[in-house]
C-alpha cells in the first residue's frame, strides 16, 4: 500500500460551502453530497470539541437515513484515519491482516495471526472486544491468564519485529475519531449503516500501514448483516476503499446460519482454535480459516492459485510451527501457557424428537452465552471466560429422541436453566431433511 495514498488518498477541493456543523448537517439530512472538506470538518470538529456529541449524533443519522457516496465514504475513512496515527513499519515482510464482521464461534484470528507470521507475513492485529451475541477476539484472548490486549504502538512495532504477529487492542492513539464516534452511535441507533461501518473499520485497517487485507463479511441468522445482499453491499463498499489506496483488499462472504466452531464461548473458543494449530484441518472452522489465509497468499503474490496456497498452509500447520509462533505470542503479550484452558462442568441439553436439524438460531445461542456471563449486557460488565457451549450437531443432521444436541459448559443454577431454554429453542428439529448452503462464497 502506498503510504503517502493512505494520508492523502481524498483530493481536497474548496467548496466555499458554510463550514458550521449545523449547515452541513442539513446539507447531508437534505441529501446533498458533501465535500471533503466539510466532512473533515465535522471530524476534526468532533475530536477537537467544537462539534457537541448531539451534533455528531445527528450527524450520523443523517448519513443512516440519506447514505454516502464511496466517495464521501473515502473522505470519512480518510478524516478518521488522519485523527490518530499509523503503526510504524519495522520488517522489510510484507504486512497482511484480516477483519470479519463478527459472528458465533469463530477463532479464526487465533489461528491466522501464527500461522501468517510463520510464512514470513508481518500481523499486526488490531481486534475488538465482542459486540451484541457476536464473540470478541480479545475477551477470547483474556481467558489466557495474564493475556495483554493493551499494547502500547511500540510494543506492537518491538513484537511484530521480533515474532511477526501480535493480536491486542486498538491503541488510544490509532483512529480516535472512531472510537469516540463508535460509542456515540451505539447509543443512538446509529450503528446499522454501511458508510459508517466501512470508515469504522477500514480507518483502523488503514492506520496498520498493510500490503494485503483479506475480509471475512458474514451473512445469515447470527450475521451483524443477516441478507446475503446487504452483506454484498457492505463488502463491495469496504474493497471500494481498499482500492483507493491501492491495498490488495479480498473478500469473502461467509455463512453464520449456524456457529462457525463447534465451541462457543471465550476459554473453549480458544481450546478449539489449538486443535487446528496442532494440524486438524477438516472442520468448518478450519476451513474458512484456511481459505482467509489463501486469500492473503493470493493478494500478496506468494501463491499463484488456490491450490498452491491450501498445500502452503496445510504444510506448514502440519509442523507444529504455528502452534509455537502462538505461544510465543501469548507468552510475549505476557500470558500463562498450558495446553488447554479451563470451562466449566458440561450438562447436555438432549433432543425431544427424531428428526433433522433444521435450523440452528444463532442470536438464542448468544442470548444463552451472555446469560450465563460469557457475554456483557453492559459496557464494561466483566467476564466469565470458563462458560460456553459445544455443538454436537450442525445444520441437516439426522438426530433421534434424547440425543445430545448440545453441551452448556456452566456451574448448576438459574442462569444454565435460562440457557438451556434458549438452546432448546434454537435448535429446530424438522421430519425432513434440508439442502446444504455453501459455507464460503466470493463476491
Ligand atoms: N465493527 C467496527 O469496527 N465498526 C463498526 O461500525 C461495526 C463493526
Amino acid at each position: 500500500m502506498r503510504l503517502a495514498a493512505v494520508t492523502v488518498f481524498v483530493q481536497r477541493i474548496s467548496t466555499g460551502f458554510d463550514m458550521v456543523p449545523a449547515a452541513i448537517i442539513a446539507r447531508k439530512r437534505d441529501g446533498h453530497e458533501l465535500s471533503a472538506e466539510e466532512i473533515d470538518a465535522m471530524i476534526d470538529g468532533f475530536l477537537g470539541g467544537s462539534v457537541a456529541d448531539y451534533q455528531m449524533a445527528a450527524f450520523a443519522m443523517a448519513i443512516v437515513c440519506r447514505g454516502m457516496s464511496r466517495t464521501e465514504t473515502a473522505s470519512l475513512t480518510s478524516s478518521m484515519l488522519n485523527s490518530g496515527l499509523l503503526l510504524p513499519r519495522v520488517t522489510d515482510r510484507p504486512r497482511v491482516d484480516k477483519h470479519s464482521t463478527g459472528g458465533l464461534g469463530d477463532s479464526t484470528s487465533l489461528i491466522l495471526a501464527p500461522l501468517m507470521a510463520c510464512l514470513e507475513f508481518d500481523v499486526p492485529m488490531l481486534s475488538g472486544r465482542g459486540l451484541g451475541i457476536t464473540g470478541g477476539t480479545l475477551d477470547k484472548l483474556e481467558a489466557i491468564e495474564g493475556y495483554r490486549c493493551d499494547l502500547t504502538r511500540a510494543e506492537i512495532a518491538a513484537q511484530v519485529d521480533s515474532i511477526g504477529c501480535v493480536i491486542t487492542g486498538t491503541t488510544p492513539d490509532i483512529a480516535p475519531a472512531d472510537r469516540r464516534l463508535y460509542a456515540l452511535r451505539d447509543v443512538t441507533g446509529t450503528v446499522e449503516s454501511i458508510p459508517l461501518i466501512t470508515a469504522s473499520i477500514m480507518s483502523k485497517k488503514l492506520a496498520e500501514t498493510l500490503d494485503a487485507l483479506v475480509l471475512d463479511v458474514k451473512f445469515g441468522s447470527a450475521a451483524f448483516m443477516p441478507e446475503l445482499a446487504q452483506a454484498e453491499s457492505l463488502a463491495g463498499s469496504l474493497i471500494a476503499i481498499g482500492q483507493a489506496v491501492d491495498l490488495p483488499t479480498r473478500v469473502l462472504l461467509t455463512s453464520m446460519e449456524q456457529p462457525l466452531g463447534r465451541m462457543v464461548g471465550n476459554a473453549c473458543e480458544v481450546n478449539e482454535a489449538l486443535e487446528v494449530l496442532e494440524g486438524s484441518t477438516q472442520s468448518p472452522l478450519a476451513q474458512v480459516t484456511l481459505a482467509l489465509c489463501s486469500q492473503l497468499l493470493l493478494a500478496s503474490g506468494r501463491s499463484r492459485d488456490r491450490a498452491h496456497a491450501h498445500t502452503l498452509l496445510t504444510n506448514e500447520l502440519n509442523s507444529g510451527r504455528p502452534l509455537r509462533r502462538f505461544q510465543q505470542m501469548v507468552q510475549a503479550q505476557n500470558g500463562i501457557w498450558r495446553d488447554r484452558w479451563p470451562t466449566a462442568p458440561a450438562e447436555p441439553v438432549l433432543a425431544e424428537q427424531a428428526g433433522y436439524v433444521s435450523a440452528i438460531d444463532g442470536r438464542r445461542l448468544g442470548h444463552a452465552v451472555i446469560e450465563l456471563g460469557g457475554g456483557r449486557k453492559a459496557l464494561g460488565q466483566p467476564i466469565d471466560h470458563r462458560v460456553g457451549l459445544e455443538m454436537l450437531v450442525r445444520l441437516g443432521d439426522a438426530v433421534s429422541p434424547g440425543q445430545p444436541l448440545v453441551r452448556i459448559m456452566a456451574q448448576r443454577g438459574p442462569a444454565l436453566e435460562i440457557a438451556q431454554r434458549l438452546v432448546q429453542q434454537a435448535i429446530s428439529i424438522s421430519p425432513s431433511g434440508i439442502s446444504q448452503q455453501p459455507l464460503i462464497r466470493t463476491l
